[in-house]
């Protein structure tokens, strides 16, 4: 990987799915077209903090122009894209969203996932995105759509403005420094264009949503902790909602490659009730809110303690979530709070920049030189 003279490969051409090997598009064609990814309801809070019901609608797109050029290291979306949907697929989608959630009974806000960017032209008609901020728009209901911040542009957002005011624009930062966005994410975007974006929904009176990854890869359980916690509270002044990741294992990223090869542990949940706990008194002068779910929390390839208090440290993250209540987190314990808390002091005070937790395979004295 460090070059034998011979031509050079991108890392992600060597460790990412190949977009066109049979394999890749049989499962890619395997499903149809017309029916959403997936859609569900989840309690939520509207922006003037109302608890209300949201419904999720996952679209199958043609999904990221990034992932088509590099993509996100910890990022599958490309499992369930495909470069051949068409607006009439889109369209049929939606309606089959609506049929399956009863035309959105009961529910107040909406959000709607495109394994991308939202109003980007190459992966979305622009009829189609017309068509779903008009209509949630008219019908009163809160919305909330995703964008790369270098797909911001002045004129697009003031399109989007225009057809849905005041919606919700998430956009994925994963991490509020340029290094960690360079080489563990592998993010297109910097800082300063993450900057520039959120001024624009400012300036469109759109609301901001900023998303940050919980320990992105080559990263140590205690860097991810110092680090998460730091960033949570300097954006928290430029957004509306902030909602924090917890690394889960998708298929065929760079992140699943570390992972089978034992070389990356996902976070351990003691680790977001510490940085939760440690961000809550910002998070209420800048009146932000944030936002934790652990995707697959309890799992191996999810966010996991040692299996038996996993359950209970879910739901109060959960719960925290919902209510923003520091005391769902009291009387949590368990007797695998003693490893993890080990493992956050060794990495923050041995020279071993990848962690000196489990799952790191090989000689010690190695991985500490040379991780
Ligand atoms: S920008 Fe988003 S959708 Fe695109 S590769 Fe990165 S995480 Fe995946
Ligand atoms: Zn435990």
């Amino acid at each position: 990987m460090l070059g034998d003279g011979s031509k050079a490969v991108k890392v992600h051409h060597l460790v990412k799915a190949p977009e066109n090997t049979p394999g890749s598009v049989r499962k890619r064609e395997s499903w149809d077209a017309t029916e959403p990814a997936t859609v569900y309801k989840t309690p939520e809070i509207l922006p003037d903090g109302t608890h209300c019901t949201a419904a999720t609608v996952i679209f199958r797109t043609r999904g990221c122009v990034w992932w088509w050029k590099s993509g996100c290291t910890f990022c599958g979306y490309f499992n369930d894209v495909r470069d051949d949907v068409t607006a009439d697929d889109l369209f049929a989608q939606w309606d089959e969203a609506k049929r399956r959630l009863n035309d959105f009974e009961g529910c107040s806000m909406i959000k709607v996932y495109t394994s991308g960017t939202f109003f980007e032209d190459r992966e979305n008609p622009p009829e189609w995105q017309e068509a779903i901020l008009k209509e949630t728009h008219e019908r009163g209901l809160d919305l909330v759509i995703e964008a790369q911040a270098q797909m911001c542009t002045p004129e697009k957002i003031a399109w989007v403005a225009e057809r849905h005011p005041g919606c919700t624009v998430a956009v994925g930062l994963e991490a509020y420094d340029d290094a960690v966005l360079r080489f563990h994410v592998n993010k297109g975007f910097s800082t300063k264009q993450w900057h520039r974006s959120v001024d624009m929904l400012k300036e469109n009176g759109l609301r901001v949503k900023t998303y940050l990854l919980f320990k992105p890869p080559f990263m140590s359980e205690g860097d991810a902790l110092e680090l998460t916690s730091k960033w949570i509270s300097e954006v928290a002044p430029y957004s509306d909602d902030i909602s924090v990741n917890p690394m889960n294992i998708q298929r065929r990223t760079i992140v699943d490659r570390l992972y089978r090869n034992r070389e990356y542990r996902t976070p351990w949940l003691w680790s977001l009730v510490e940085m939760l706990e440690r961000t809550h008194d910002d998070l209420i002068e800048s009146k932000a809110r944030i936002i934790v779910h652990p995707t697959a929390g309890g799992k191996l390839r999810g966010a996991h303690n040692c299996g038996s208090c996993d359950i209970e440290v879910v739901s109060a993250i959960e719960r925290y979530s919902v209510s923003a209540d520091i005391r769902e987190f009291a009387n949590l314990d368990c007797e695998c709070k003693g490893v993890w808390r080990a493992e956050v002091y060794s990495d923050l005070w041995l020279p071993a920049p990848m962690g000196t937790g489990a799952n790191r395979r090989g000689s010690p004295v190695d991985l500490v030189r040379a991780p």
